[in-house]
């Protein structure tokens, strides 16, 4: 078999997922704290308006830029947002393929990508599989952005900045502090930041400051996978200032001949999706946010997650992660170990998005593996 398969697929490492995977197979109705989606189904109304689309015969390709409507709508929101007259926009199969379309549009063989460790996971792999060199800069132990490391490793390389907040694995949420000084730092070296904004709805102590404010050269990932419940419709979109329309116009050309369009039926749904509400949900996330924190922080050393769903805690003592891991599974909690999402293997991370039940019996397993 090895002789049929490229290169490039062996510089993917899918192994420590899988891991957990393999470990959780045997299990009797765990504690997940392992999944990275919400536990609530998508909203009714939105259900209606996708089999609407169905049923009304919107089954076919739309535009590869997207359903007409849909991308207006997104243009009209990114426009009042950001004050941006006419962005550029697309609209993708999840923000995984926004990824893979931008990194394909944007980076050559040894190219430079800075990267906050710890990371969201498809960064690394993508980059390693296109040939890029990935530049990880420590964001350890209190994963604020780390401006001024990330300026110091800025090279006549590097191509890019990746900035994810609220992040995924930490819950971190930058500050508009250090989102400003980010911005003047990649305006003075003319570098581009891709800014991954699909937890933008999971934000849960005031604003989650997006670097495109004060930074025309940045490129916004956003999605519905998360905000909406969504991740099995594969929706998400690319918006950027009108002076980056040449690279969205890249991404289109090469979505042409890879994920031709996104779906839809579902493309119709999301329209509406953009004004549907999920204040409520959000509130219950917050809630629960303050569950894990409050439950787990005099055991464990770990930071207040500001948003996304996700707490990335120091495992106690001398073990590594995925030592601690085993012992968790073995006690039935799936977390996932740090080293999945860094390039150091010192802290887990839990998704919280399951019900306050499960989240209370995780609590109480972990305090007694502490
Ligand atoms: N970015 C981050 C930070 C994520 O956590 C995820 C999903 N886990 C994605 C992008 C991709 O999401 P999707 O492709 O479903 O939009």
């Amino acid at each position: 078999m090895k002789k049929i398969i490229a290169d490039r697929a062996g510089k993917i490492d899918a192994s420590g997922i899988r891991k957990v995977f393999a470990l959780a197979a045997s299990l009797n109705d765990p504690v997940n704290f392992s999944i990275g989606q919400p536990d609530f189904d998508v909203p009714e109304a939105l259900k209606e308006e996708a089999i609407k689309a169905i049923r009304a015969g919107q089954n076919k390709y739309s535009q590869t830029v997207g359903d007409a409507t849909l991308k207006n709508s997104i243009a009209e929101r990114i426009k009042n947002e950001f004050g941006w007259d006419n962005p550029a926009v697309m609209v993708v199969n999840g923000v995984s393929g926004g990824l893979l379309l931008a990194f394909m549009a944007l980076i050559n063989p040894g190219d430079e990508v800075i990267i906050p460790d710890p990371y969201f996971v498809i960064y690394k792999h993508v980059i390693n599989m296109l040939g890029g060199k990935c530049v990880f800069v420590d964001s350890y132990p209190d994963f604020e952005l780390p401006v001024e490391k990330i300026s110091d490793a800025i090279t006549d390389r590097t191509k890019m900045i990746i900035l994810n907040s609220p992040c995924n694995p930490t819950g971190m949420v930058y500050s508009q502090q250090q989102v400003e000084a980010m911005a003047k730092i990649a305006a003075e070296k003319d570098i581009l930041v891709m800014t991954d904004e699909i937890y933008e709805t999971f934000c849960y102590d005031g604003e989650c400051p997006s670097i495109a404010h004060y930074y025309q050269k940045s490129l916004i990932m956003r999605g519905f996978s998360k905000s909406h419940a969504m991740t099995g419709w594969r929706l998400g979109y690319v918006a950027a200032h009108e002076s980056m329309a040449e690279v969205i116009e890249q991404m289109t050309k090469i979505q042409q001949y890879t994920f031709v369009c996104a779906p839809t039926p579902f493309q119709k749904a999301a329209v509406a999706a953009l004004d549907y509400d999920m204040g409520e949900l959000v509130d219950a996330y917050r809630k629960k946010r303050d569950l894990i924190f409050e439950g787990l922080k005099d055991k464990f050393e770990l930071i207040k997650p500001g948003g996304a769903f996700y707490a990335f805690v120091k495992v106690p003592g001398s073990a590594g992660a995925t030592q601690f891991v085993e012992k968790a599974i073995a006690s039935n909690v799936l977390i996932i170990p740090g080293n999945v999402f860094s390039e150091k293997d010192t802290h887990f991370r839990i998704s919280y998005a399951t019900s306050d039940e499960k989240i209370r019996q995780g609590i109480e397993i972990l305090r007694s593996l502490a």
